[in-house]
């Protein structure tokens, strides 16, 4: 059976960056991604911090030139899902859906999924007002009233782009202060006619048979109730890691998130972890392409023993 140098799991930046990187230093690479590459990023209308684009790049756009980087390459690549990693001491096991592989070194870049808020009636509506995607679903609710629940980069950034469609959007969130980078919360209070803040508020309960009807709201501070009534909900409360098959004994943080050192080494020898999934402070793209290539080049210097 061929044992491949490294296996990339996840084709967003980071794992694309990380296959890149493996594969111009001359190593056999496998790579996994379930879905088409890209991941999170093609949901992302704008980027407007990577450097290189002032005027901002659109995030299809971006894979795009990205995957066009790699196409000078050829990694063996595997459109499945992962379901396991069965950690060994100088190889290791991963079962894919219908085969398994065997590579000296696994570098997981499977990203982070959106948080629910975990309300009765949330997961049943979903489709049928409550998205977790303004790029995708925005264009449903043209001229009608929204919320946006949070009050992070993503919740701000996303109330901007349907700020432009709907009638009214009511961006609530559980404090008194946005934690979203300055330049987005000044864009918000630049479009007051449009955007309504709701702040010290949170969602008690969401209501609707078939589809979305109304919000019960409570704000923390006065403990005053109000009935909201809305067409579309958008919750961006964060995101949890992604990785229902990684190994017991990976070192993990409370949230869950793969805790490396700064080389993208996890507590498992020849295991790496880079993007979104990794325990770190700033989850973005940029960030998320740096965790790429230092895995990659790190997981070749490892292989380095292999290639004496
Ligand atoms: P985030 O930064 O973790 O923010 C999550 C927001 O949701 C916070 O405001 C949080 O409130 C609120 N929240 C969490 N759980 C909640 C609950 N159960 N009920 C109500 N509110 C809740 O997540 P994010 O905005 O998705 O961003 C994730 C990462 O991606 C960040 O590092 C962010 O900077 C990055 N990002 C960057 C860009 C960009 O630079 N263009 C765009 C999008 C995302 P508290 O503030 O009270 O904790």
């Amino acid at each position: 059976m061929k044992i491949y140098d490294s296996l990339v799991i996840g084709g967003g930046p980071a794992g694309i960056t990380a296959v890149l990187y493996l594969m111009r230093a001359g190593y056999s690479v496998a790579w996994a991604e379930q879905l088409s590459p890209g991941g999170q990023v093609l949901l992302t209308e704008s980027i407007d911090n990577y450097p290189g684009f002032p005027d901002g790049v659109n995030g299809w756009e971006l894979v795009e030139k990205m995957l066009a980087h790699l196409a000078h390459y050829s990694p063996e690549r595997y459109n499945q899902a992962v379901s396991a990693i069965e950690v060994g001491t100088e190889q290791h096991t991963v079962t894919l859906e219908t085969e398994q592989l065997i590579a000296r070194t696994v570098i997981i870049c499977s990203g982070a999924t959106h948080r629910k808020l975990g309300l009765p009636n949330e997961q049943k509506l979903v489709g049928r007002g409550i998205s977790y995607c303004a790029l995708c679903d925005g264009n449903f609710f043209k001229n009608q009233d929204v919320a946006v629940i949070g009050g992070g980069n993503s919740a701000l950034e996303e109330a901007l782009y349907l700020a432009k469609l709907v009638r009214k959007l009511y961006l609530i969130h559980r404090r008194d202060v946005f934690r979203g980078d300055k330049v987005y919360q000044d864009k918000v209070l630049f479009l007051a006619d449009k955007i309504e803040p709701v702040l010290n508020t949170v969602v008690t309960s969401i209501h609707g048979d078939d589809v979305l009807e109304s919000l019960s709201l409570c704000n923390v501070q006065t403990q005053e109730k109000r009935e909201l009534k809305i067409d579309g909900l958008f919750i961006f409360v964060g995101f949890e890691p992604q990785g229902q098959f990684l190994p017991a004994g990976l070192a993990r943080d409370p949230l869950g998130f793969i805790s490396t050192d700064a080389e993208m080494r996890t507590n498992l020898s020849g295991i790496y972890a880079a993007g979104d999934i990794r325990s770190k402070l700033c989850r973005q793209v940029t960030t998320a392409v740096g965790d790429g290539a230092t895995a990659g080049h790190a997981a070749s210097i490892y292989l380095e023993q292999f290639h004496a």
